[in-house]
């Protein structure tokens, strides 16, 4: 018999707070899923939904005042949540990297693109031997996101922002991750350039065999690139599924609601039909299922008791009194 294999990442009952004078605010609420080798887990929900919070919280990064207050998160057999600094140096980068939203915030603004890609690899002891080696490495790494190596002299503010998120790819994968974050890599990109940049990512993805965290507001990329789809809701994960059979056939409700207000995920020229009302306050959610106030299929028992993520066929799950 082979050997069962373990996922990349394993995150159990995540729960995260923003601690304020007014009491803290639950943003992740016992959040728990895998990410197998080589997967792309997408992570979708309307904003404020926790998507952020939960991939800061599994790289370590969460600004305060969140705080972790429960949960586990192993990642390549690591217990993640119990390593101290010098601890997560040795993770992060290495085999856990991330690529933000904006990478002009990233990037310094003040060394050229040559010497953060330079300053990556030797930090980590990969420059090679000398300096025209680690130039080699940083030319070779540019040369993987389709950048000419001219650009190693530039600037960030000399590149554009399809360039600049495309550099913080290169740096992303300079030290051969196991896991790369991508937080809405390419929202701030026109929509020729993200589809670039996504299609370049599938692409090093199947040579390296990385695995992928792809977060995003928008279910149509997520459908494009995702192997399977986890759907947050007011801080809970409340559907996760393999893309295609979310696609075809979503069960809980708000992810049907999310994928109307999305019709072009099916290429019909379906009317746009957003979601009636807001999500809850954190501060205050509802009690029972934290959708039920905007459910159109509710029952009484959505009103008082919170529904658990449940197994369902095809290696699906819900959190909903309702779905089958
Ligand atoms: P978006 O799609 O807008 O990026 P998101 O799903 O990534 O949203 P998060 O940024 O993870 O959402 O935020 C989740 C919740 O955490 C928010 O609804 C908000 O209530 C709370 N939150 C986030 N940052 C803070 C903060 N600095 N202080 C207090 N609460 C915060
Ligand atoms: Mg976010």
């Amino acid at each position: 018999m082979s050997e069962p294999v373990q996922p990349v990442l394993s995150v159990r009952d995540l729960c995260v707070e923003y601690i304020s004078d007014r009491g803290p605010v639950r943003a992740v609420d016992r959040v728990s899923f895998d990410v197998a080798r080589g997967e792309v887990l997408g992570i979708a929900g309307e904003s404020g939904s926790g998507k952020s919070t939960v991939a800061q919280a599994v790289l370590r990064i969460l600004p305060p005042p969140a705080v972790i207050t429960g949960g586990q998160v192993r990642f390549e057999g690591t217990d993640l949540l119990g390593l101290d600094e010098d601890g997560l140096r040795a993770v992060r980068w290495k085999r856990l990297s991330m690529v933000f939203q904006s990478a002009m915030d990233a990037l310094n603004p003040v060394l050229t693109i040559g010497e953060q890609l330079g300053d990556t690899l030797r930090a980590h002891g990969a420059g090679g031997p000398s300096a025209a080696s680690l130039r080699e490495r940083c030319a070779e790494l540019l040369a993987l996101v389709g950048i000419q190596p001219d650009r190693l002299e530039s600037f960030p503010h000399q590149l554009s922002g399809g360039m600049r998120q495309r550099v913080g790819i290169a740096i992303a994968l300079a030290l051969d991750p196991a896991l790369v974050v991508l937080d809405e890599p390419t929202t701030a990109l026109d929509v020729i350039v993200e589809g670039e940049i996504l299609e370049k990512i599938l692409e090093l993805k199947r040579r390296f065999g990385f695995s992928v965290i792809f977060i995003t507001h928008d279910l149509t990329r997520m459908m494009q690139i995702c192997d399977r789809v986890a759907i947050f809701y007011s801080g809970r994960l409340v559907e996760l599924a393999p893309a295609a059979a979310l696609r075809a056939s979503p069960r809980h409700p708000y992810t049907q609601g999310l994928l109307k207000a999305f019709p072009s995920v099916h290429g019909l020229d379906e009317e746009l039909a957003s979601i009636p009302g807001s999500p809850p306050s954190l501060r205050s959610p509802p009690p029972g299922c934290r959708f039920h106030p905007r459910c159109g299929q509710v029952i009484d028992r959505c009103r008082t008791e919170e529904p658990r993520l449940t197994a369902l066929e095809g290696g699906r799950s819900a959190a909903c009194h309702v779905a089958r």
